[in-house]
């Protein structure tokens, strides 16, 4: 075996799937003043945006620079899109377009949220970026509707992304990773940052007052698996799935949505094979969407949670974590628990449930992986033969050092080493700054269990761009 002791798995196993259920219209998105994707550098910051830091030779500078254009910095881009004090904004995304958990955009897969957690809707419901004017210009709304779900599917929401990144096209460059920001100083005080990007032409900087950082979850892969192709994060599910080949028994790590999925997907797409779903816990935990928990996810409850002793907040995340970590949506559990009976009434058991059990070991071979399964009830050990394994086992927040570097030390943490955020999620500094460096996904522990979330990013992009501006956010809170 690889691995002897139980693998170890980062703290937190969220499925990063949300389950709060919640609405929207016209013209094109104003164009952002004064930026062209590739266009070539500018040193003005035009419509009376915020001044920029001191320029170096030739490089461009920017009132913000985004490093990510996933829904977080879309709906930021919207949002600049829409404002009167026409901000120049950039935002770099390493993916070679428009992306969003491809992975994992199974063919019924449906969002966790309503249509309405779009990313303008909750800011400025009369936003020509809606999902619903999506649905218009697709000639889809009445199909939308006759369905009876204010839930998009998977595909369609990537769908919508991509449709709304057209309308955004100027804000953003694909194919560019930022590998560093480095503040910039003006004696003790920040000033702003120097972005380092890597694109298709090469390394670039670019100069910004303020920095956004919202660059998603990264997937968690527990210690002590070996390096083999058959082993695959769900993230990359989708990718990796086809290049299989034949596969009889197949072992899937992990009680959240995820996991859940992907043993329902294998079991139809290998007919003959047995799945085998091993989590730790003795049923599969419902995710919690009923109203007066996804409370949790409105705008006031996130002010009133980063308000709160910190004691209460952690109470309370612990309570609720149900909303959206390691739980399945009520309809997933009963198609797993339908695919059972009906493999059981023939006589099959294609999906086999290991509760309360967890993967000792993994050892690959020629003939597949040997994957050690240990029951925590009784203790016994199951080895299983699988042509693959599937961790659904969640993701984790990005760590800033590895944009920051050694500049990571400057930042303020809580006593779990855990970076400190303004209310609107600017990072604190241990020295004065005027240029702010926004982190999105990484504050669940003062903004609460949203804040990895697609569940109000429109309204906190409303609120990042105003803090940012020194305006006061006009939404509908
Ligand atoms: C399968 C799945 C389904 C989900 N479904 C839901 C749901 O139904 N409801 C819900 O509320 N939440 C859901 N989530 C949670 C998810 O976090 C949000 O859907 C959403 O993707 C968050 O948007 P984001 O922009 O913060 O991050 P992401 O969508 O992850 O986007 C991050 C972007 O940053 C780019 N990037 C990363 N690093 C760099 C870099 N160094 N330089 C440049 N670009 C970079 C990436 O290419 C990517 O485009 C789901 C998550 C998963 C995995």
């Amino acid at each position: 075996m690889t691995a002897t002791s139980d693998l170890r798995l980062p703290a937190r196993t969220d499925d990063g799937l949300a389950t709060d259920r919640g609405p929207r219209a016209e013209g094109p998105p104003a164009r952002p003043a004064g930026l062209d994707a590739g266009s070539p550098a500018r040193t003005a910051s035009p419509g009376g945006g915020a001044a920029g830091p001191a320029s170096g030779e030739g490089e461009e500078r920017y009132d913000i620079v985004g490093v990510g254009f996933g829904p977080s910095n879309m709906a930021l881009a919207a949002a600049c899109s829409e404002d009167p004090g026409a901000q120049h904004a950039v935002f770099f995304d390493a993916a070679e377009g428009p992306s969003w958990h491809e992975g994992m955009l199974l063919p019924d897969a449906g969002l966790q949220v309503s249509f309405a957690k779009d990313l303008v809707t909750f800011r400025n419901p009369t936003s020509s970026l809606s999902f619903l004017n999506f649905l218009v210009e697709r000639g889809r709304i009445h199909d939308f509707f006759n369905r009876g779900s204010s839930a998009p599917l998977r595909v369609e929401f990537f769908a919508y992304l991509r449709w709304a990144a057209e309308r955004l096209a100027e804000y953003v460059r694909y194919r560019h990773r930022v590998t560093a920001v480095q503040p910039q100083r003006s004696g003790e005080t920040i000033t702003g940052y120097r972005v380092t990007v890597e694109g298709p032409e090469g390394v670039s900087t670019v100069l910004a007052r303020h920095v956004v950082v919202a660059a998603g979850l990264q997937p968690n892969v527990p210690e002590g698996l070996p390096e083999d192709e058959r082993v695959l994060h769900t993230s990359r599910y989708l990718h990796r799935v086809e290049g299989l080949g034949e596969v009889r028994s197949a072992v899937v790590l992990g009680g959240g949505q995820s996991a859940a999925e992907v043993a329902l997907d294998l079991r139809s797409r290998f007919p003959d094979a047995r799945v085998h779903l091993v989590h730790s816990r003795f049923g599969i935990v419902p995710a919690d969407s009923t109203p007066f928990a996804n409370r949790i996810f409105d705008n006031t409850s996130i002010d009133r949670l980063y308000e709160a002793p910190e004691e209460v907040r952690e109470r309370l995340g612990r309570i609720h974590a149900n909303t959206n970590n390691s739980v399945v949506h009520e309809s997933t559990i009963q198609a797993l628990y339908d695919a059972w009976y009906a493999d059981s009434w023939a006589g099959r058991e294609r999906i086999v449930f290991h509760d309360a059990s967890r993967i000792a070991g993994v050892e690959p071979s020629e003939d597949g992986l040997d994957v050690a399964v240990r029951n925590d009830l009784d203790g016994d050990v199951e080895h299983l033969r699988s042509d693959v394994l599937a961790l659904g086992t969640g993701y984790r927040p990005l760590d800033l050092r590895a944009l920051l570097g050694e500049d990571a030390d400057l930042l303020a943490r809580d006593a779990e080493g855990r970076v400190v955020a303004e209310r609107d999620y600017s990072v604190r500094w241990q020295a004065p700054a005027e240029g702010r460096l926004v982190a999105v996904g990484i504050t669940q522990h003062q903004h609460g269990v949203s804040a990895t979330l697609l569940s109000n990013i429109a309204l906190r992009a409303g609120e990042i761009l105003a803090s940012l501006t020194g305006e006061r956010a006009g939404a509908a809170r």
